[in-house]
């Protein structure tokens, strides 16, 4: 089995006490017993630091027997610094902007040279101008872009319910992308 990552990411570029948030959803996480309340080398980016699925995992997905076990990458990683979240396998980079339905992709992925390094959280549509938070715009490939973001690994094979996605947007207080990642 090749690994993959189940990104949720709230849909704000700078979401406001993000450091604070990420705490606060790991605390819950962790009162559920959906993931190990220390970090541990279960994840696959960076220092691999992750917190390890843990058996209230079983509750929140719709199919329990397909969560990763001690498979090497099966934690959640928590990313608190500015991230691009696009799909990687036959990602098309098409989005149309919510105001005049036109197909601004390659302007909109284009501008994230700009975004990256925190000069704007906004994009504006080359063909009306309508301007909002680049997460506003249109995606039907679910893409996100935030300083804040929570990767799963492995988990997406089993699937949350959406009970679960529910709970933890309104725990974030903003609507919620679910981005899949197969490096
Ligand atoms: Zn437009």
């Amino acid at each position: 089995m090749s690994d993959q990552q189940t990104i949720l990411v709230p849909q704000i570029s700078s979401f406001p006490g993000h450091e604070a948030r990420a705490r606060a959803i790991l605390r819950w996480l962790v009162q559920q017993d959906i993931v190990a309340p220390l970090a541990t080398s279960c994840g696959r980016t960076g220092s691999r630091m992750a917190y390890a699925v843990a058996p209230g995992a079983r509750r929140v997905v719709e199919r329990p027997g397909l969560l990763p076990g001690d498979h090497a990458a099966n934690g959640l990683e928590i990313v608190t610094k500015r991230c691009i979240y696009t799909p990687t396998e036959d990602f098309l980079g098409e989005a149309g902007c919510p105001a005049c339905r036109q197909e601004i992709g390659e302007a909109l992925f284009d501008s994230l040279e700009e975004w990256m390094p925190g000069h704007t959280d906004n994009f504006t549509c080359p063909e009306c101008g309508h301007e909002d938070d680049i997460n506003g715009f249109l995606f039907l490939q679910a893409c996100c872009f935030s300083n804040l973001g929570f990767i799963f690994n492995n988990w997406g094979a089993a699937g949350f319910t959406q009970a679960f996605l529910d709970e933890f947007a309104e725990r974030l207080g903003y609507p919620v992308a679910l981005v899949r990642v197969a490096p």
